[in-house]
């Protein structure tokens, strides 16, 4: 380098150091046109470089790549054709205007260089759509997996839902008291079973069809369902039996959550079952520790027997085996 150059120099690398800077502070700022600010930064810094290169350096004309990379960094394709064509037109006028009068390069060199800049596009232009089927591709794997879990999530619930009343099922049912029993037996929770068993329902299926049997099924789900609390589990137990499992009530507050249920079930209307209302019979038992599910269930199911048997459309309770009076085990309330 010629001694006068140093200032130049030196004036060139804090053009380059201040471009950086402010790049990356427009960049950090958040402020608007970022994708110009990185190639304006690219370009005023190639072709700084470029001035400091040439002509000290061979091949300094590389340096003039640079504002094409930027399109690299955004895989923008219409970025590198604009880059690419600016980029040849440039440097022909450069070349025409300083290099070939000047410095009297060759005109080989001029070629190659142009050469170098359409082999760079072409490959960057092949980077990008290969990047382009990569990010598709990523793209429909999360899609289908999304889809997957969806699925994954709807055939869980149906294998834990009833399909008519929207109740858990059966098998859920037993699951889930099995766990709630030995948070009893562990932790001294309190919990309540329930049977309800629709009154005569035989006969309102032999009257006005299975299809209405199916419609009264499904209101007495959603009634039961809507009344329960936040603490407890409803469930279809069988064909027009459902078990309700209260926890954290007492058994007092459990009977009267059950006797609301029978009474508002008493008073739904159903006018295209001849207008006739529809009762349940509800056996409830209050679980002690110790007794496990299946004396739970033979309680429950005890109690209502004897509801039916009082004449139905009653809740009946298993009393405990220590209050109750000999001959008199259950507690009944009728309307
Ligand atoms: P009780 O008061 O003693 O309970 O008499 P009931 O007629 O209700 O009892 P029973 O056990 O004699 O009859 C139950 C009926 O419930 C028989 C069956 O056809 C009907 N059932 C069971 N599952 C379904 C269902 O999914 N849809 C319809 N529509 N009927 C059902
Ligand atoms: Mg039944
Ligand atoms: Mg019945």
């Amino acid at each position: 380098m010629e001694p006068e150059q140093g200032p130049f120099f030196i004036a060139s690398n804090l053009l380059i150091v201040t471009c950086i800077s402010t790049a990356e502070l427009w960049l950090r700022l958040s402020l608007n046109y970022q994708k110009q600010a990185v190639v304006g930064c690219g370009f005023i810094m190639s072709y700084l470089i470029y001035f400091l290169l040439e002509p000290h350096v061979d091949g300094a004309q590389m340096a003039l790549m640079m504002p094409i990379m930027v399109a690299l960094i955004y895989f923008d394709r219409k970025m590198l054709y604009f880059l690419g064509v600016f980029n040849i037109l440039f440097y022909t006028g450069f070349y025409i205007g300083m290099e070939r009068v000047l410095l009297n390069k060759p005109w080989l060199e001029f070629y190659l260089v142009q050469c170098v800049f359409i082999v760079f596009v072409v490959m960057a232009n092949a980077v990008i759509i290969r990047s382009q089927e990569v990010r598709d591709h990523l793209e429909q794997v999360t899609k289908s997996e999304q889809g997957l879990m969806v699925e994954r999530a709807i055939s869980d619930k149906l294998l834990k839902i009833d399909a008519l009343t929207g109740l858990y099922n059966h098998k859920t049912f037993h699951e889930y008291l099995d766990s709630l029993l030995e948070q009893c037996e562990n932790n001294g929770l309190q919990l309540q079973l329930a049977l309800f068993d629709i009154d005569n329902f035989k006969q309102v299926n032999d009257t006005y069809g299975h299809w209405v049997g199916d419609l009264v099924l499904k209101e007495v789900a959603a009634k039961v369902s809507s009344m329960i609390g936040l603490n407890d589990f409803a469930a279809r137990y069988g064909g027009e039996e459902f078990a309700v499992i209260f926890t954290d009530n007492s058994p007092q507050e459990s009977f009267l959550a059950a006797e609301e249920m029978r009474v508002s079930i008493s008073l739904m209307e159903h006018p295209y079952a001849g207008g006739k209302p529809i009762t349940v019979s509800i056996g409830l038992c209050n679980y002690q520790l110790g007794d496990g599910k299946e004396l739970l269930f033979r309680k429950t199911d005890d109690a209502l027997y004897s509801a039916k048997r009082g004449g139905k459309n009653t809740v009946c309770t298993a009393v405990d085996a220590t209050a109750a009076a000999g001959d008199n085990p259950l507690a009944c309330m009728a309307e």
